[in-house]
């Protein structure tokens, strides 16, 4: 199953991504940790996305493009794919169009998770990860079960993206809108898009993609 999960900054796309990754053994590309994991090591493409993230835009679509190219050719992405953060503007949609043509790929369902503006700066603002293992927690809606221990791991290192400070946000939600919302009619078009409600908490939002996957 190759699935696309779509929708803006907060939208719980990471959080659902790692859920559906266990639950039907998919793998997750996240072209945002791609980028973030270049940044931290210091690459070519690190250092011209940096500025550009933590202004809260977007790296150009001829790196993104390249990168996804590059990560779908690996052997595990065969097993089936879950795209978080790609594509982000038609062009990234048209590329990988011809991308999974050329492999033969199809694209099962576009997962479009719908929130609201407003509801999005707090979940951002208060978002932060396990640096161990990853798992991602909020500080009001979903807080480590033990005060500072991870729940999954026992760590208790905790790290917060750059980009999710308050001020940054309306960069990332205006950026969604102005350039990734209008992928939206390209998959609706295809026949693939399915909404689910974004607002609706984690459980929820995770059954009714499941109800989803049940019909692919
Ligand atoms: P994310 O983790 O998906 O929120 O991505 C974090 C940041 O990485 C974004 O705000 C962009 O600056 C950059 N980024 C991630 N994916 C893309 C993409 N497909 N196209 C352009 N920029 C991207």
């Amino acid at each position: 199953m190759n699935i696309i999960l779509l929708g803006p900054p907060g939208a719980g796309k990471g959080t659902q991504a790692k859920r559906l990754e266990e639950k039907y053994g998919l793998v997750q590309i996240s072209t945002g940790d791609m980028l973030r994991a270049e940044v931290a090591a210091g690459t070519p493409i690190g250092l011209e996305a940096k500025a550009i993230m933590a202004a809260g835009g977007l790296v150009s679509d001829d790196i993104l493009v390249r990168m996804l190219a590059s990560r779908l050719s690996k052997s595990d992405a065969a097993k089936g794919f879950i795209l978080d953060g790609f594509p982000r503007t038609v062009p990234q949609a048209e590329a990988l169009d011809r991308m999974l043509a050329d492999k033969g790929l199809k694209l099962h369902a576009v997962i479009e998770l719908k929130v609201d503006d407003e509801a999005l700066t707090d979940r951002i603002a208060g978002r932060f990860t396990c640096a161990r293992c990853g798992m991602g927690y909020h500080d009001t809606f979903k807080p480590t079960l033990a005060s500072g221990v991870c729940d999954a791991c026992g760590s208790t290192e905790f790290v917060r993206r750059a980009d999710d400070r308050r001020e940054t946000v309306a960069a990332r939600l205006d950026a969604y809108h102005a350039q990734t919302a209008p992928i939206i009619p390209h998959y609706a078009a295809a026949g693939i898009l399915r909404p689910v409600d974004g607002m609706a908490d984690i459980d929820e939002v995770a059954r009714q993609i499941d109800a989803v996957m049940a019909t692919l």
